[in-house]
């Protein structure tokens, strides 16, 4: 899409620090790091929201999770624990209008969230 933050992230015209690439996803590291490890994961297509998964495209939220695995391996948190977060809309936190689920890890995490 061509106003979209992350699309124009994943096409390589504004940079990120690349942490995972496959088909299907694509991971960087957040501008703005809540913890020691603070990872965005997006599907490759242009997904808005949680609102817009269907049956239809709900396999590239699947490859996220199986890529959050990979990368949680990688940087060593897998045995720790991490936690995993999608903000959608307005009162869910959702600032960037392309779905992408967060992978924060390296501190313990309180509940409920803010
Ligand atoms: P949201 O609040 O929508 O769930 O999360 C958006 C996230 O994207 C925020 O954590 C924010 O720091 C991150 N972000 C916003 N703009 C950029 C950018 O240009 N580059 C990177 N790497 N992260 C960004
Ligand atoms: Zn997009």
């Amino acid at each position: 899409m061509e106003d979209c933050l992350f699309c124009k992230i994943i096409k390589g015209d504004i940079p990120s620090t690349k942490v995972y690439e496959d088909e299907y996803v694509y991971a960087f590291n957040d501008i703005e790091p809540q913890a020691p490890h603070h990872v965005i994961i997006v599907p490759k297509i242009h997904i808005k929201s949680a609102n817009e998964i269907t049956a239809e495209n709900s396999s590239y939220i699947a490859k996220i999770f199986e890529a959050a695995s990979k990368i949680a391996k990688e940087l060593g948190i897998d045995e720790n624990g991490y936690r995993i977060v999608n903000n959608c809309g307005k009162d869910g936190g959702q600032t960037v209008g392309h779905i992408h689920f967060h992978l924060t890890g390296g501190r313990q995490f309180g509940w409920p969230a803010g």
